[in-house]
């Protein structure tokens, strides 16, 4: 999943990218706010962490205008310590949560992944749809109870498509939510990483809508 990460202090924006794609996301930072908020505005995010002291735009003004123009990603914003007028402010702009800084990064992780559940429809950290089982806490993939060895790239791609069960996403999507802006698009890249993520997959979770997408269907005792 794509995360787009605006904080202009440079070594907090390190260690949250850091933290971010060791925990398998794909990130895009920027420590200018103009620039974030221009990011959000056109490119594809599962979810934003946003600071919202920021130059060039802060981050209120940033969060409004993507909620003005209906950019309806979650966004996790940072605040000072103490300033509880940022987080009042920062939720009636739109924030999905707030985390004052100095935070550590796995209650930075976990916010995220709480942010992102609910955007996806999706309560508990583990989602089932038939025998398959995605931990979302440890990044791992069960069919049937046995722990699946998926590369960072294949497991954000069942982990995008199992969030979004029932809902046929495109190649174009996927491709969005998988790679971040500094990466070549690849025009078979998704094709090639179903291919390999299904040769590793003991059932048919994934299924092709020739022409529109792939679609990973709910199941009878899927939530
Ligand atoms: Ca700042």
């Amino acid at each position: 999943m794509r995360i787009l990460l605006a904080e202009d202090d440079d070594a907090i924006r390190r260690d949250v990218s850091q933290a971010l794609e060791m925990a398998g996301y794909v990130v895009d930072s920027e420590a200018n706010g103009e620039e974030a908020w221009f990011l959000g505005d056109t490119e594809t995010y599962a979810a934003a962490i946003l600071d919202l002291g920021l130059p060039g735009m802060d981050g209120l003004s940033v969060l409004k205008r993507w909620r003005k123009a209906g950019r309806n990603f979650p966004v996790l914003v940072l605040t000072a310590r103490g300033a509880w007028t940022e987080r009042v402010e920062g939720i009636d702009a739109g924030a999905d949560d707030y985390l004052p800084k100095p935070f550590r990064m796995e209650e930075m992780l976990a916010r995220l992944r709480a942010i992102l559940r609910r955007s996806g429809g999706q309560a508990n950290p583990v989602i089932r749809i038939g025998e398959a089982e995605l931990d979302t806490r440890q990044m791992r993939l069960s069919i049937g109870g046995v722990p699946l060895s998926l590369s960072p790239q294949e497991y954000r791609l069942v982990a995008y498509l199992m969030h979004h069960q029932g809902r046929v996403v495109s190649q174009q999507e996927l491709s969005e939510h998988l790679q971040s802006v500094h990466f070549e698009r690849e025009s078979n890249a998704i094709e090639v990483l179903v291919g390999r993520v299904r040769r590793k997959l003991p059932v048919p979770l994934i299924e092709t809508r020739r022409g529109f997408g792939y679609i990973v269907e709910q199941t009878a005792d899927s939530p």
